[in-house]
């Protein structure tokens, strides 16, 4: 029995890691056209999911309906309501040749649109906040889905809400493995399953979502809890590049990243992947790929484990909205266990830290959630005076650092010079070295690091 347990399990994982999971971003299918374009994308015969987020534009305009609903604006989220179904009616028309798929997708649009207009009432919370925001992936995969069958394309659709779990605001990564398993075991011959990134249910059997960006994160956990091959992360730039292009003018796509290197990078603010997805790939050693759905030609980039260089910089990213606390306390002086008392004080309202620096009588820390700041504030001053100070930006230098060799952040604060630093933070790993500024000033620290670091040929 145990020898049956043992092969059957074997013969399932062999069949499960031929999978790939492909993520296309809102861009990616953001018309009509775009959607026909990742169609073709798809249509190998290698086995897959793919996840799909929302249609560009769809959750932003969720999220300000649900603002609209909170503020009892009854005219205004008609309107807006109206709005965004006009945009539907017209990508169904440009989606689909026939009238049989036109109509079959009109009702699925209305349906979607009546579930939001009902869900407007003056018991608006954030429970149907929520369930407004899932409508955006729930109908972007109902259109993809549709249009394969209209071109033959054989798909099944694999509902986001019949596997994706969290708990406590995490991912039940067992869960959404066990119930992936047992979805996907129904369909032994399809090869192209289609799913929505971002959507879950929570341990309350409530409708959930990863916050904002999680379709990415949404492939990284169904390519861990399913042991992929690959994942394959769409969207509409040629894979990382080594700085913000929305900033900076010359920046470049970098052809390979560690996990480790990538990690940093999207939780330091690179908006082309969202902060947590890079850890359940990293976990379940699966090589990530971006790659771009507007050129799928180019190489993009390739994030895996052993990229090893003994040195080098790798690209720079910048996270805003920081706020920086400042606690300082004369009973910090020589005493053990102060710190632990006040990291109590963040895990008590789940408020990561990311940078911290120490001195004897004060500590400076940040954080990027501000939920429970005015709570952790006053539980701070028990330990003595306490400052904070809004709107800084944690810029980031990501890459590997020779240990015990001073020379990169020696150049980075040559680059510097000019801009008023808050914080630096150098060491933690031999991968980052973190400056915090007041956000006016990120613009020109992204860009003299990107002319300094890679083009003046220094260090
Ligand atoms: P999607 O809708 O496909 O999820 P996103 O808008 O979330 O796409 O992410 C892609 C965007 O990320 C790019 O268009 C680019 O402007 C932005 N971006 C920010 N930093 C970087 C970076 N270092 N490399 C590449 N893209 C970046
Ligand atoms: N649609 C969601 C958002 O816009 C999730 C995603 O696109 O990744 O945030
Ligand atoms: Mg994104």
């Amino acid at each position: 029995m145990l020898w049956l347990e043992t092969v059957g399990k074997s013969l399932l994982t062999n069949r499960f890691t031929v999978m790939k999971i492909l993520k296309f971003g809102g861009t990616s299918v953001g018309s009509a056209e775009r959607m026909k374009g990742v169609a073709k994308l798809v249509s190998s015969e290698e086995r897959k999911i793919v996840v799909l987020s929302a249609v560009s534009g769809t959750t932003n305009a969720l999220v300000e309906l649900a603002s609209l609903a909170y503020n009892d604006q009854i005219n205004n989220f008609d309107t807006k309501l109206q709005e965004l179904k006009n945009k539907y009616q017209d990508f169904v028309e440009d989606l689909y040749k026939e009238n049989s798929y036109k109509k079959e997708a009109s009702h699925y649009i209305e349906a979607h649109f009546n579930k939001i207009a009902q869900l407007n009432t003056p018991q608006f919370s954030d429970k149907e906040e929520r369930i407004i925001l899932a409508q955006g992936e729930l109908m972007s995969t109902r259109l993809f889905h549709l249009y394969l069958r209209s071109i033959g394309v054989d798909t099944v659709l694999l509902p986001a809400l019949d596997f994706m779990r969290t708990k406590e605001g995490d991912p039940n990564e067992a869960a959404i493995s066990q119930l992936l398993y047992e979805q996907i075991e129904k369909h032994p011959d399809c090869n192209l399953f289609i799913t929505q990134g971002y959507i879950c249910y929570n341990e309350f059997g409530e409708v959930d979502n990863l916050k904002r960006g999680g379709s990415d994160y949404s492939a990284s956990l169904i390519g861990a809890a399913i042991d992929a091959k690959e994942i394959q992360i769409w969207t509409d730039i040629d894979g990382m590049h080594n700085n913000d292009p929305r900033i900076v003018e010359k920046t470049f796509p970098i052809d390979e990243l560690s996990f480790e290197e990538a990690a940093e990078l999207a939780y330091f603010g690179a908006k082309i992947l969202h902060p947590a997805s890079v850890l359940p790939a990293q976990k379940a050693n699966i090589p990530v790929r971006l790659l771009n759905t507007m050129q799928p030609e180019k190489k993009g980039t390739l994030i895996r484990a052993d990229v090893t260089h003994e040195k080098r910089i790798t690209a720079i990213a910048a996270k805003d909205g920081i706020v920086a606390i400042k606690i300082r306390s004369s009973r910090m002086l020589l005493a053990y266990g102060f710190l632990r008392k006040v990291f109590e004080i963040f895990e008590k309202y789940k408020t990561p830290i990311d940078v911290i620096t120490t001195s004897e009588v004060a500590i400076s820390l940040t954080i990027d959630n501000t939920a429970h700041l005015s709570d952790i504030l006053e539980e701070l001053k028990s330990f003595g005076n306490v400052e904070f100070t809004e709107n800084q930006t944690i810029v980031c230098v990501v890459g590997t650092f020779l240990q015990g060799n001073a020379s990169v952040p020696v150049r980075v604060l040559q680059l510097l010079k000019e801009i008023p630093i808050r914080m630096i933070s150098y060491g933690g790993s031999k991968y980052n070295i973190s400056i915090l500024m007041h956000s006016d000033f990120k613009e020109k620290a992204l860009k003299l690091l990107n002319e300094g670091l890679f083009f003046e040929n220094a260090t």
